[in-house]
């Protein structure tokens, strides 16, 4: 069986983004193969954990991926200042692959700007890396792939409990946990009333539900009592966003001089922000600019001097254009901005300018098992189709188990009991399982 069936059969998604089925990059055939061990989200330390705890198993996996795509070479990105893990890996790597050594800036994980580092090329504007040759992994993906190829589905997921809890550290938890007993393994939260972003400050989403699961793609839970700058600038009602943004963003453009895609020579989110002007908020004409924006959050976090969303009008006017089938033509080439290494934003400064000071610290390995008594297993936690359930109410499960079924054709991820049980609930959404 090829590694790209068996990186299917496993389920294996992209760990640390959208969750792109990891099969399809495994069937391609590249000239190069990038590692992504930048991890730049405040906070989150978990890839850094994996590297120092697990460094041979992402260096396989590396290996492999290199081998199925035929690449010529691979290249391990990570940061100068994670010495530690830079010694972990760097003893596992062959002769086919180098270290990207990079800077402790935001955000040096984008795909976009880890391709540049590393090899040197652009990725065209709207464009993904394997239009250049490239293909990108997150180092809990490689990890995953090197299990995968032992005939070991995904069941587990590596995160990171940080912010106000007792005890910030990284760890496995089986698939679907709840982020209630995520929290419970790292002693507790330190306050009473607070709320939970998923997946990071800058990127991810915020939520106060604790009955929410650890997807494939989850990577931190970062818990801000709710009185905290972030959680107050966060849970508005996404029309104000909006509202605000129309009446008061004076087209400064900081939002832009700052846009690590415009730096590369792509979009400027300060036209997405004008758009706002000539339309009624919420209104389906948006800017294409927008088309090309990552999503970091820098505009809306740290350059716009009024605390305005050009982050969050970007993210609704790609989404409104999706859904209208509109994709943007960039007309000018892309050209680096030759300030672009004078304009980085060192995430020391960023952490500052979040006000995240008091919670910046290590987030250590703890190998126990944390006690889990049911999951609840999501049939789309990936881009693509969701998976068909192919078990019922009442079966008992090993963890292991196929109980999710794509088919051959579709793009999409198995999915696999997580825990040693019996199904109590079977949904077209999710499936849950009772110890
Ligand atoms: S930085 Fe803020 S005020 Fe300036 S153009 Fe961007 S959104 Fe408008
Ligand atoms: S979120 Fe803002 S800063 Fe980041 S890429 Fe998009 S427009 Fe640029």
């Amino acid at each position: 069986m090829s590694l790209s069936e068996k990186i299917f059969n496993a389920g294996v998604v992209g760990a640390g983004g959208a969750g792109f089925p990891a099969y399809v990059k495994a069937k391609s055939k590249v000239e190069f193969v990038l590692a992504n061990g930048a991890e730049c989200e405040p906070l989150i330390h978990k890839d850094y954990e994996l590297m120092l705890h697990f460094p041979k198993e992402i260096s396989k996996g590396f290996e492999l991926l290199i081998e199925s795509t035929s690449a010529k070479k691979g290249y391990f990105g990570i940061k100068e200042k994670n010495t530690k893990a830079i010694s972990a890996i760097g003893q596992h790597l062959n002769g086919k692959t180098e270290l990207t050594k990079l800077g402790d800036f935001y955000p040096s994980g984008d795909e976009f700007e880890l391709v540049y580092a590393a090899t040197g090329r652009l990725i065209p504007p709207a464009g993904i890396p394997l239009d250049i040759g490239c293909v990108v992994n997150n180092v809990e993906t490689l990890y995953n792939i090197a299990l995968a190829e032992k005939n070991n589905p995904v069941t587990k997921k590596f995160i990171c409990a940080a912010g106000a809890v007792k005890n910030p550290s990284s760890f496995f938890v089986p698939v679907g946990t709840s982020f209630k007993d995520v929290f419970e393994f790292a002693g507790g939260s330190k306050v009473k009333d607070y709320g939970v972003f998923v997946g990071g400050v800058m990127m991810g989403k915020l939520t106060f539900d604790l009955e929410e699961v650890v997807t494939k793609t989850t990577a931190g839970l970062i818990v801000l009592p709710n009185d905290h700058y972030l959680i107050k600038r966060k849970n508005q009602p996404e029309q104000n966003w909006h509202r605000i943004g129309k009446s008061a963003c004076d087209q400064c453009s900081y939002c832009t001089e700052f846009c690590p895609r415009y730096l590369l020579g792509y979009q400027e989110p300060h036209k997405v922000m004008r758009s706002l002007g000539f339309t009624k908020t919420g209104s389906a004409v948006w800017n294409q600019m927008a088309d090309l924006c990552c999503s970091c959050g820098l505009c809306t976090l740290y350059a716009c001097p009024e605390d305005l969303y050009p982050k969050e009008a970007c993210d609704k006017a790609k989404t409104e254009m999706r859904e209208a089938g509109i994709k943007f033509g960039q007309q000018k080439p892309v050209k680096v901005h030759p300030i672009k290494d004078g304009r980085r934003v060192p995430l020391k400064q960023l952490i500052m300018k979040l006000k995240l000071q008091d919670y910046d610290v290590e987030a250590p390995f703890n190998s126990k098992n944390i006690p889990v008594g049911k999951v609840k297993i999501p049939l789309q936690q990936h881009i693509g189709k969701p998976a068909r359930a192919i078990v019922k109410a009442g079966e008992v499960v090993e963890a292991g188990q196929l109980i999710g079924k794509i088919s051959d054709n579709e793009l999409g991820a198995n999915f696999h009991s997580s825990i040693n049980g019996k199904v109590t609930r079977v949904t077209e959404k999710f499936i849950l399982i009772e110890a």
